[in-house]
């Protein structure tokens, strides 16, 4: 699998499908989820509600991912996968695994061939970065699920180079 960085804004991505930093109510928040479905419009969210309403009652569990429409986004589709908030009493790895292995699952079910994910639970959900670095490129290069190519959209310098370093650490050509 083709796997790239990238410094900017996940809503600008061409790609056939950006993963969203979503919350479990899967109507909006900040950071990532406040950028998608702001540029994304309407629709975004109305497909939220809809699955809301019928399969997520009680919010979608965090580690899962399920897929939505792009709206005016330049992506087909988006999948929104809900990462834990970091804690320093439980090791909750595993859930952060499988926000990217999911994602990925979701992705090459639609038939995505390309899919850009941000720094899942590295923002509001404080996950230390170099930690969620390692996490994100090591699930995503081990994936048995495989799409053409991933690009990890990083918001900014210090994030992007935490990442160059993950690729580094685990023998991942950037
Ligand atoms: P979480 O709640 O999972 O921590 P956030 O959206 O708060 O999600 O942050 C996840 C990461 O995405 C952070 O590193 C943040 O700096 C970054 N980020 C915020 N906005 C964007 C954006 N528009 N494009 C790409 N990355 C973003």
């Amino acid at each position: 699998m083709d796997i790239r960085l990238v410094q900017g804004d996940i809503t600008e991505q061409d790609v056939d499908a950006v993963v969203n930093a979503a919350n479990s109510s899967l109507l909006g928040g900040g950071g990532v989820d406040g950028a998608i479905h702001r540029a994304g419009g309407h629709e975004i969210l109305e497909e939220c509600r809809a699955l809301r309403a019928s399969s997520y009652g009680k919010g979608l569990p965090a580690g899962q991912a399920v897929a939505t429409t792009a709206g005016k986004l330049p992506a087909r589709w988006v999948i929104h996968t809900v990462g834990p908030v970091y804690s320093t009493n439980e090791d909750r790895s595993e859930t952060l695994a499988s926000c990217y292995r999911e994602s990925l699952r979701v992705a090459a079910e639609l038939g995505a061939r390309s899919v850009a994910f941000p720094a899942i639970s590295t923002g509001a959900y404080g996950w230390p970065a170099e930690d969620g670095a390692r996490i994100a490129v090591r699930t995503t290069r081990d994936s048995s699920v495989t799409v053409g190519h991933v690009r990890f959209v990083l918001a900014g310098e210090r994030m992007y180079e935490i990442f160059e370093r993950a690729l580094a650490e685990t023998g991942t050509a950037p």
